[in-house]
Protein backbone atom coordinates (compact mmCIF):
# COMPACT_ATOMS: atom_id res chain seq x y z
CA UNK A 1 0.00 0.00 0.00
CA UNK A 2 1.80 3.41 -1.01
CA UNK A 3 0.16 6.19 0.40
CA UNK A 4 0.41 8.78 -2.46
CA UNK A 5 -0.67 12.12 -0.59
CA UNK A 6 -3.67 13.17 2.28
CA UNK A 7 -6.42 12.00 -0.28
CA UNK A 8 -5.04 9.01 -2.04
CA UNK A 9 -3.39 5.36 -2.08
CA UNK A 10 -2.57 2.92 -4.13
CA UNK A 11 -2.70 -0.57 -4.05
CA UNK A 12 -1.56 -2.92 -6.43
CA UNK A 13 -2.88 -1.05 -10.04
CA UNK A 14 -5.81 0.39 -7.69
CA UNK A 15 -6.13 3.83 -6.66
CA UNK A 16 -8.43 4.79 -3.84
CA UNK A 17 -9.83 8.21 -3.15
CA UNK A 18 -10.55 9.36 0.56
CA UNK A 19 -14.60 9.46 1.15
CA UNK A 20 -15.30 9.47 4.63
CA UNK A 21 -13.19 11.09 7.36
CA UNK A 22 -12.72 9.68 10.29
CA UNK A 23 -14.35 13.43 11.90
CA UNK A 24 -17.58 12.26 9.77
CA UNK A 25 -17.23 8.46 10.57
CA UNK A 26 -17.00 9.41 14.20
CA UNK A 27 -20.05 11.55 14.33
CA UNK A 28 -22.07 9.47 12.70
CA UNK A 29 -21.03 6.19 14.62
CA UNK A 30 -22.00 8.08 17.79
CA UNK A 31 -25.70 9.54 16.33
CA UNK A 32 -26.58 5.64 15.48
CA UNK A 33 -25.51 4.74 19.13
CA UNK A 34 -28.24 7.44 20.53
CA UNK A 35 -30.99 6.51 18.30
CA UNK A 36 -30.18 2.84 19.27
CA UNK A 37 -30.04 4.07 22.88
CA UNK A 38 -33.28 5.48 22.46
CA UNK A 39 -35.24 2.12 20.78
CA UNK A 40 -32.82 -0.41 23.36
CA UNK A 41 -31.95 1.15 26.39
CA UNK A 42 -34.95 -1.05 28.11
CA UNK A 43 -34.37 -4.34 26.33
CA UNK A 44 -30.95 -5.73 27.12
CA UNK A 45 -30.27 -6.50 23.17
CA UNK A 46 -27.41 -8.62 21.85
CA UNK A 47 -25.50 -7.40 19.62
CA UNK A 48 -24.47 -10.02 16.89
CA UNK A 49 -21.04 -8.81 15.31
CA UNK A 50 -20.11 -9.72 11.60
CA UNK A 51 -16.41 -10.52 11.43
CA UNK A 52 -14.18 -9.94 9.73
CA UNK A 53 -15.42 -6.00 8.30
CA UNK A 54 -17.38 -4.83 11.10
CA UNK A 55 -14.58 -5.13 13.94
CA UNK A 56 -13.84 -1.29 13.92
CA UNK A 57 -17.13 -0.07 13.47
CA UNK A 58 -18.45 -1.97 16.21
CA UNK A 59 -15.90 -1.22 18.55
CA UNK A 60 -16.45 2.61 18.10
CA UNK A 61 -20.19 1.96 17.84
CA UNK A 62 -21.19 0.17 21.03
CA UNK A 63 -18.51 2.16 23.29
CA UNK A 64 -21.31 4.87 21.75
CA UNK A 65 -24.40 2.76 22.80
CA UNK A 66 -24.81 3.76 26.78
CA UNK A 67 -27.00 0.80 27.83
CA UNK A 68 -26.74 -2.55 29.46
CA UNK A 69 -26.00 -5.15 26.27
CA UNK A 70 -24.51 -8.04 25.27
CA UNK A 71 -21.93 -8.63 22.49
CA UNK A 72 -21.63 -11.96 20.29
CA UNK A 73 -19.24 -11.87 16.66
CA UNK A 74 -19.55 -14.38 14.40
CA UNK A 75 -18.16 -15.49 10.99
CA UNK A 76 -20.19 -16.42 7.68
CA UNK A 77 -18.91 -19.99 6.01
CA UNK A 78 -19.81 -20.11 2.23
CA UNK A 79 -21.28 -23.28 1.27
CA UNK A 80 -22.22 -24.66 -2.01
CA UNK A 81 -25.95 -24.88 -2.39
CA UNK A 82 -28.08 -26.21 -4.98
CA UNK A 83 -27.85 -24.86 -8.40
CA UNK A 84 -30.38 -22.66 -7.91
CA UNK A 85 -29.18 -21.08 -4.96
CA UNK A 86 -25.26 -20.72 -5.95
CA UNK A 87 -23.35 -20.54 -2.47
CA UNK A 88 -25.16 -20.29 0.56
CA UNK A 89 -23.70 -18.23 3.94
CA UNK A 90 -24.22 -20.30 7.34
CA UNK A 91 -23.27 -18.27 10.39
CA UNK A 92 -20.36 -19.88 12.34
CA UNK A 93 -19.49 -19.13 16.34
CA UNK A 94 -23.25 -18.51 17.92
CA UNK A 95 -22.91 -19.19 21.90
CA UNK A 96 -25.60 -17.25 23.22
CA UNK A 97 -28.97 -18.32 23.37
CA UNK A 98 -31.16 -16.12 21.62
CA UNK A 99 -34.43 -17.18 22.34
CA UNK A 100 -37.29 -14.14 23.41
CA UNK A 101 -33.84 -11.94 22.88
CA UNK A 102 -33.92 -8.32 20.75
CA UNK A 103 -30.84 -9.12 18.50
CA UNK A 104 -28.72 -6.05 16.36
CA UNK A 105 -26.98 -7.42 13.80
CA UNK A 106 -24.26 -5.24 12.81
CA UNK A 107 -22.31 -5.12 9.36
CA UNK A 108 -19.75 -2.95 7.93
CA UNK A 109 -21.78 -2.78 4.70
CA UNK A 110 -24.31 -3.74 2.80
CA UNK A 111 -24.15 -4.71 -1.17
CA UNK A 112 -26.69 -6.71 -3.03
CA UNK A 113 -28.04 -7.74 0.77
CA UNK A 114 -28.02 -11.11 0.06
CA UNK A 115 -25.23 -11.78 3.34
CA UNK A 116 -27.82 -9.82 5.74
CA UNK A 117 -30.74 -11.45 4.33
CA UNK A 118 -28.74 -14.95 4.49
CA UNK A 119 -27.95 -14.65 8.66
CA UNK A 120 -31.39 -12.58 9.42
CA UNK A 121 -33.13 -16.33 8.10
CA UNK A 122 -30.45 -18.18 10.17
CA UNK A 123 -31.62 -16.32 13.35
CA UNK A 124 -35.18 -16.28 13.03
CA UNK A 125 -35.28 -20.11 13.42
CA UNK A 126 -33.85 -19.58 16.28
CA UNK A 127 -36.61 -17.68 18.36
CA UNK A 128 -35.08 -14.19 18.73
CA UNK A 129 -37.89 -11.50 20.02
CA UNK A 130 -36.89 -9.15 17.49
CA UNK A 131 -34.41 -8.82 14.83
CA UNK A 132 -32.65 -5.16 13.64
CA UNK A 133 -29.32 -4.51 11.14
CA UNK A 134 -27.64 -1.51 12.33
CA UNK A 135 -24.99 -0.87 8.97
CA UNK A 136 -22.55 1.12 8.58
CA UNK A 137 -22.28 1.75 4.72
CA UNK A 138 -25.49 0.86 2.56
CA UNK A 139 -24.93 0.66 -1.55
CA UNK A 140 -29.01 1.16 -2.41
CA UNK A 141 -28.11 1.19 -6.11
CA UNK A 142 -27.02 -2.36 -5.84
CA UNK A 143 -29.67 -4.10 -3.49
CA UNK A 144 -30.94 -7.28 -5.17
CA UNK A 145 -33.12 -7.80 -2.26
CA UNK A 146 -35.29 -5.28 -0.42
CA UNK A 147 -33.37 -3.47 2.73
CA UNK A 148 -34.54 -1.24 5.00
CA UNK A 149 -33.24 -0.02 8.37
CA UNK A 150 -33.42 2.62 10.01
CA UNK A 151 -30.16 2.02 11.49
CA UNK A 152 -27.80 2.91 8.53
CA UNK A 153 -24.37 5.49 8.92
CA UNK A 154 -24.12 6.00 5.16
CA UNK A 155 -26.25 5.66 1.91
CA UNK A 156 -22.93 5.19 -1.02
CA UNK A 157 -22.90 4.85 -4.63
CA UNK A 158 -21.75 1.40 -6.05
CA UNK A 159 -18.26 1.71 -6.26
CA UNK A 160 -15.63 -0.31 -3.87
CA UNK A 161 -14.52 1.32 -0.80
CA UNK A 162 -11.96 0.02 2.08
CA UNK A 163 -10.55 1.48 5.01
CA UNK A 164 -11.97 1.27 8.88
CA UNK A 165 -12.37 -2.34 8.94
CA UNK A 166 -13.00 -2.89 5.47
CA UNK A 167 -10.45 -4.59 3.54
CA UNK A 168 -9.18 -5.60 -0.14
CA UNK A 169 -7.74 -8.95 -0.25
CA UNK A 170 -7.17 -8.35 3.64
CA UNK A 171 -5.38 -5.31 3.45
CA UNK A 172 -6.26 -1.95 4.59
CA UNK A 173 -8.22 -2.70 7.41
CA UNK A 174 -6.28 -0.30 9.71
CA UNK A 175 -7.18 2.56 8.00
CA UNK A 176 -8.97 5.44 9.94
CA UNK A 177 -10.78 6.48 6.70
CA UNK A 178 -12.72 4.88 4.14
CA UNK A 179 -11.37 5.28 0.17
CA UNK A 180 -13.54 4.67 -2.23
CA UNK A 181 -12.05 3.20 -5.62
CA UNK A 182 -11.30 5.33 -8.52
CA UNK A 183 -12.45 4.41 -12.04
CA UNK A 184 -9.59 5.31 -14.16
P1 LIG B 1 -23.75 -8.39 0.04
O1 LIG B 1 -24.06 -9.81 0.42
O2 LIG B 1 -24.68 -7.38 0.65
O3 LIG B 1 -23.64 -8.23 -1.47
O4 LIG B 1 -22.29 -8.10 0.50
C1 LIG B 1 -21.90 -7.87 1.77
C2 LIG B 1 -20.43 -8.14 1.96
O5 LIG B 1 -19.67 -7.92 0.75
C3 LIG B 1 -19.86 -7.19 2.98
O6 LIG B 1 -20.00 -7.70 4.29
C4 LIG B 1 -18.42 -7.07 2.52
O7 LIG B 1 -17.66 -8.13 3.07
C5 LIG B 1 -18.47 -7.25 1.03
N1 LIG B 1 -18.48 -5.95 0.31
C6 LIG B 1 -19.49 -5.45 -0.43
N2 LIG B 1 -19.17 -4.26 -0.95
C7 LIG B 1 -17.90 -3.99 -0.52
C8 LIG B 1 -16.99 -2.86 -0.72
O8 LIG B 1 -17.27 -1.86 -1.39
N3 LIG B 1 -15.79 -2.95 -0.09
C9 LIG B 1 -15.41 -4.03 0.66
N4 LIG B 1 -14.19 -4.00 1.20
N5 LIG B 1 -16.24 -5.10 0.86
C10 LIG B 1 -17.47 -5.07 0.28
Amino acid sequence: MIRINAQTIRIGTHTFVKYLGKDAIRGRVHELGKELATDYHDKFPIFIIVLNGSFIFAADLVRSCAFECELEFVKLMSYQGTESTGKVKRILGLVSDIKDRHIILVEDIVDTGRTIQAITEDLKGLGPASISVVTLLLKPQSLQIPFESPYVGFEIPDAFVLGYGLDVDGKARNLEDIYQLRME
